[in-house]
């Protein structure tokens, strides 16, 4: 009987529930690209992009509708991260690897440590195979950040170094593509529900009496705000302009960016109890009271100014791609012997 007791110590409450409504995932890409300056790449800006880009925030959403067990295995953690589930792992907030399968290989090894008897019991993992990971959104969202940084670096080089007029067009398209699923994440972020193990009402101990309604990610998610209306041009009106979220003057730094994508997550996390008592008092029922309106588009402002950070950052910080630079090269040559 024992190695069960860990087995089921081990399983994590997942989200089977949404994230933003679609609307919502749209819009916190549409902040977005109201804070791009001026300088940014004018592609981004066209009729056609801007609603692609709004159109990919629901990508991977679309993804969990399918029943591809290989998909649903990798997808479905990377929605959220179950930030509670971290101390009966024996794993700290402060000291995560910013690797992705570093850090699902670090579940595995502390278990064993706490445990001879622990053993991966993977028909009992769901049927995805994926019920002990407590979620991946801070990997996925570095990683997509990683993936257009290497995009604007493609664009850059091509752009520079004689690329041809279809090649620069993908090259665009490209970075459309990955700015706009990667929008998907930072949303989910901000959503405080996918930070936590009380994802869809509160579990376990409840000393605040705090909702365990099992409609309350919904309600997050979109059906207060379809109750409630939202400001749109208010919101947009509160936008910053994007700033670069991290500088050094050492070529051979790496960046930060996990950790600046943990913080992130960390942030909203603080702010699961805010909501949790928002609810209690009565500022999300119904249409809501000003202070629970806020408390909403804040979160939603909050996605979007980070998310166009992000963008900003990676085009900026894009290195040129060598690789790339060096091909165009000898094509160039290759046709100038011709
Ligand atoms: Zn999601």
């Amino acid at each position: 009987m024992r190695p069960f007791i860990f087995f089921s110590f081990l399983l994590i409450w997942h989200h089977s529930v949404g994230a933003w409504d679609y609307e919502l995932h749209r819009f916190v890409n549409q902040i977005a690209l109201k804070t791009l300056p001026d300088s940014f790449p004018a592609f981004v800006r066209t009729t056609e992009a801007a609603e692609r880009i709004a159109y990919l925030s629901g990508e991977p959403d679309r993804w969990r509708n399918s029943n591809e067990g290989a998909l649903k295995h990798v997808n479905e953690t990377d929605h959220f991260f179950n930030i509670e589930d971290l101390e009966s792992l024996g794993l700290r907030l402060d000291e995560l690897t910013g690797f992705r399968e570093e850090f699902v290989a670090s579940i595995v090894t502390a278990r064993m440590q706490k445990s001879a008897l622990f053993e991966l019991n993977w028909a009992s993992m769901g049927p995805n195979r994926n019920r002990w990971v407590p979620g991946l959104l801070p990997w996925k969202l570095a990683e997509e950040y990683g993936r257009l940084k290497s995009g604007f670096s493609c664009l850059k080089t091509f752009e520079q170094h004689g690329g041809q007029t279809l090649e620069i067009v993908n090259a665009q398209a490209s970075v459309v593509q990955v700015m706009g699923v990667m929008g998907h994440f930072a949303g989910d972020a901000a959503q405080p529900l996918h930070t936590t193990r009380h994802y869809n009402g509160w579990v376990g101990l409840n000393p605040s009496r705090y909702t365990t309604n099992r409609t309350f990610h919904a309600w997050i998610d979109g059906g207060f705000i379809r109750k409630s209306g939202l400001d749109k041009e208010a919101i947009l009106r509160r936008v910053r302009p994007a700033r670069l979220l991290w500088k050094s003057s050492n070529p051979s730094d790496i960046e930060p960016v996990f950790s600046l994508t943990l913080n992130f997550v960390r942030e909203q996390f603080t702010q699961v109890d805010v909501f949790y008592s928002a609810e209690k008092s009565g500022a999300l029922k119904g249409a809501g009271t000003a202070v629970g309106r806020n408390l909403m588009e804040t979160q939603l402002l909050k996605a979007g100014q980070f998310l166009g950070d992000l963008w900003y950052s990676a085009w900026i910080l894009a290195p040129k791609d060598f690789f790339l630079q060096s091909a165009l090269a000898r094509r160039k040559l290759a046709e100038s012997e011709k």
